[in-house]
């Protein structure tokens, strides 16, 4: 629908400030032509030519003057909005996150917006327009219509009752018809807004009863019910504490006020159980958004969000930028969990953003977990964020027994020493399920030759191939490389090749040969890239199909397994002894999760863990002292080695096909940076794998005491940083508050 603006109130020759997806960290200028009608607003959509390509960007400002000359400004195509995409608060938001992340604002914009958006599709109008009679229509004669078969037709129909645009489309009635009746006032339109179900706003009906709270939760409750505006609570609960009742009983009282939620899981796939808990406690529409979706459904998800139609909005870490109407609550289940960071282009942190949607929004936040983010304790720790625990488990479910196996000097058969087995063989033939954790996929992580000790290596990457058995190849998992798998080692020539340690694939094989009774299922990225595929183990599991379950970390998120009453973690002391200084607080947070899978159901469950390094002390303190104690341990570790969250990290990372290109171009950066009491440099230095994909990787990373601090140096920088001439030999990215050092 295009409004015509009066010439005489805006001045022409008008101009725009575009946003556009790329990495320049700037505002583009382009004129509005004469043929566009519609005056701009910040926040609409427009088509434009940059370079050779035409891309989409978002109007950030309009102005009536320009400084480019007149020969260099372009005109953008086309308008593809009558109002702005965002509200307000998101778009305060991703300007912060922009500044926050050091990227552009087109960038960030773009990440907040729907795919089907960023690529041009049209937002469905929020009227419709009605054609009908008018009173002298309906008492004219269509006798005087017979040269006129068209406009007769379309009085026909119009006769028994009105129709809208679409429809008249569909019944290809003629325009020109259309034209003339209502040019001789037999028939007229007009432009009614879209009615929007929003009666959940006036009345809110349950489908269920909600439990009886226990007292913890119920003071939870009573506390985050006080809460009005910005607020932001860490609800610290054990595994099956209560905490989704917690949400529910919040979204209760939210609701019941008009104001909608938006929660955000880690990973929509892997909580099947907790999301329909949201959606049958009330009588309400849950938008549920994640990657299954085709790009019209989530933009059609995403717009029951932003007209309210929707008053629960569920979805994974990019769901955080969805409008809404009436913003009430954000919500984020397993706060801690790493898949809230972005790894790729943008690395933003929805934890954080969602800390901040909430102070702009002025609307509570609420942080959920077991097993907090060393920030997020932190910040309740000091006062910044509302403290709730819940240290209870609801239901009857028992406490769970733990051990260790000391695996030094014992024989192992394929990773599995005696002590586990036996434990397995006890609880299968007690009828219960049993889950191995090992964190590496494929049949082997490395193939080795027997006669000279070589190791086949990536060509490409600082790596070593996995073997895949039933693949029949041999694959590099960080550059997808892969080859069958050789008959001849590449250094003697020998025949005599072997798999080097195990990997899931061959973990499964040998426990079918030594529980032939109990069948097996794997868990990992090669068994659920298919489709549906994880969906499908997960049933079969919970009907008991499988007794034995074998996977990688992918198990550990979010399920309840009833009938699992071991767990078993294969791969301890690799897990520990990483290169990342998060290693140890990311073994906490699994290693208790698991513990909390097992035995919930009244059964009570026994987690074991195989290691060489029995009396490590993380190992220990987990055991005997819990997670909350070793985390705030974990703290006081990271304040003396002036590490996040107790300083802020920057981390750069470059590659180039020359090793050389790299280092020199972090060093001039390194120089471009404030060295003090106060802020550090360390590097260049080469990333833990230091060739991947056949480049060449250096990191240089840039901590300071306080965020500001960061902020200002690095604002400071980044401008003679970008004008390096090596800058552009070189591919290199920046991540703030890195959670993955690789
Ligand atoms: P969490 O999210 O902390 O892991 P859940 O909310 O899933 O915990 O609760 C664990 C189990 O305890 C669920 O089966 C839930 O139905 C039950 N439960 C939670 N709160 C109560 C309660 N107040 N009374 C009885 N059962 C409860
Ligand atoms: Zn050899
Ligand atoms: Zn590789």
């Amino acid at each position: 629908m295009l409004v015509s603006i009066d010439q005489s109130c805006h001045p022409m020759p008008l101009f725009v400030e575009v946003a556009l997806p790329v990495p320049m960290r700037q505002a583009f200028s382009y004129k509005v032509p004469d043929s566009i009608s519609t005056l701009p607003k910040k926040g609409m959509r427009v088509k434009v030519p940059f370079g050779r390509q035409q891309l989409i960007g978002l109007v950030t400002g309009i102005s009536d003057t320009c400084n480019l000359a007149p020969q260099q400004i372009k005109s953008i195509f086309e308008l593809l909005d009558d109002e702005p995409l965002l509200p307000d608060s998101l778009y305060k938001l991703t300007a912060w996150a922009a500044r926050y992340y050091f990227c552009s604002l087109g960038q960030m914009l773009s990440q907040a917006i729907p795919v089907a958006l960023r690529k041009g599709a049209e937002i469905s109008s929020n009227t419709t327009t009605f054609w009908h009679l008018t009173q002298s229509g309906r008492s004219a004669s269509l006798d005087t219509l017979k040269r006129a078969p068209a406009q007769k037709k379309v009085m026909e129909h119009l006769l028994k009752g009105e129709l809208t645009q679409d429809e008249i489309s569909s019944l290809a009635l003629s325009k020109s018809a259309l034209k003339a009746l209502n040019e001789r006032a037999w028939i007229t339109q007009d432009e009614r807004v879209n009615s929007i179900d929003l009666s959940w706003r006036e009345k809110l009906e349950l489908d269920e009863d909600p439990l009886t709270l226990n007292p913890e939760q119920a003071i939870a409750v009573a506390t985050l019910n006080q809460q009005t505006g910005y607020h932001c609570t860490l609800l610290e609960g054990i595994t099956g504490s209560g905490k989704t009742e917690v949400y529910l009983a919040l979204l209760e009282s939210v609701l019941s006020k008009g104001k909608q939620a938006l929660i955000l899981v880690p990973e929509i796939g892997l909580t099947p159980q907790t999301i329909s808990r949201f959606k049958s406690r009330f009588k309400v529409q849950v938008a549920v958004i994640h990657s299954g979706l085709t790009d019209n459904q989530r933009l059609a998800a995403w717009q029951q969000a932003k007209t309210g139609e929707a008053a629960i909005i569920i979805g994974t870490r990019s769901a955080l930028f969805t409008p809404m109407a009436f913003p009430g609550v954000i919500i984020l289940d397993e706060e801690h969990d790493s898949s809230f960071k972005q790894q790729e282009g943008v690395g933003y942190h929805a934890r954080d953003l969602a800390v901040m949607r909430g102070h702009l929004e002025k609307i509570p936040v609420l942080l959920g977990t077991a097993t907090p983010s060393l920030e997020s304790l932190q910040n309740a720790l000091s006062g910044r964020y509302k403290h709730l625990e819940l240290g209870q488990r609801a239901g009857n479910a028992e406490k769970v027994r733990q051990g260790i196996i000391d695996i030094s000097n014992q024989p192992l058969n394929t990773g599995l020493s005696h002590a586990l087995l036996n434990e397995m063989r006890i609880h299968l033939d007690a009828g219960n399920q049993v889950l191995l954790f090992l964190n590496r996929r494929g049949f082997a992580p490395a193939l080795l030759c027997h006669e000279c000790g070589h190791l086949h290596e990536c060509d490409r990457c600082d790596a070593f191939f996995t073997v895949h058995q039933s693949l029949g190849e041999i694959r590099c998992h960080h550059c997808g490389n892969h080859y069958a798998i050789p008959k001849q080692c590449h250094n003697c020539g020998s025949t005599m090749l072997m798999g080097q340690g195990v990997g899931t694939e061959q973990l499964a094989n040998i426990l079918e040969k030594e529980f032939p009774k109990y069948p097996v299922v794997r868990i990992d990225r090669d068994t659920t890239s298919r489709k549906g595929a994880l969906e499908a183990h997960l049933n079969a599991i919970h009907k008991g199909e499988y007794k034995i379950l074998v996977g990688t970390q992918m198990l550990a998120k979010g399920h309840h397994f009833p009938d699992v009453t071991l767990v078993g973690l294969l791969d301890v002391d690799g897990a520990l002894f990483s290169a990342d200084f998060r290693a140890p607080e990311r073994f906490g947070q699994l290693y208790t999760q698991v513990s909390g899978r097992a035995g919930r159901a009244r059964k009570p469950g026994t987690v074991l863990m195989q290691t060489h390094q029995a009396d490590n002390p993380v190992l220990r303190e987990l055991m005997h002292k819990g997670y909350g104690e070793f985390a705030r341990g974990q703290l006081n570790e990271r304040k003396q080695a002036l590490l996040p969250p107790a300083w802020h990290m920057l981390l750069i990372r470059a590659e180039a096909h020359q090793a050389l290109d790299a280092d020199n171009f972090l060093s001039q950066v390194a120089e471009l940076l404030p060295q003090n009491e106060e802020s550090e440099v360390i590097g260049p230095m080469p990333a833990p794998m230091d060739k991947k994909a056949g480049k060449y990787r250096r990191h240089l990373i840039f901590q300071t005491k306080s965020r500001n601090q960061l902020q200002h140096a690095f604002e400071h920088a980044l401008p003679q940083i970008e004008s390096l001439p090596l800058a552009k030999r070189c591919r290199w990215s920046l991540d703030r508050d890195p959670q993955d050092l690789l």
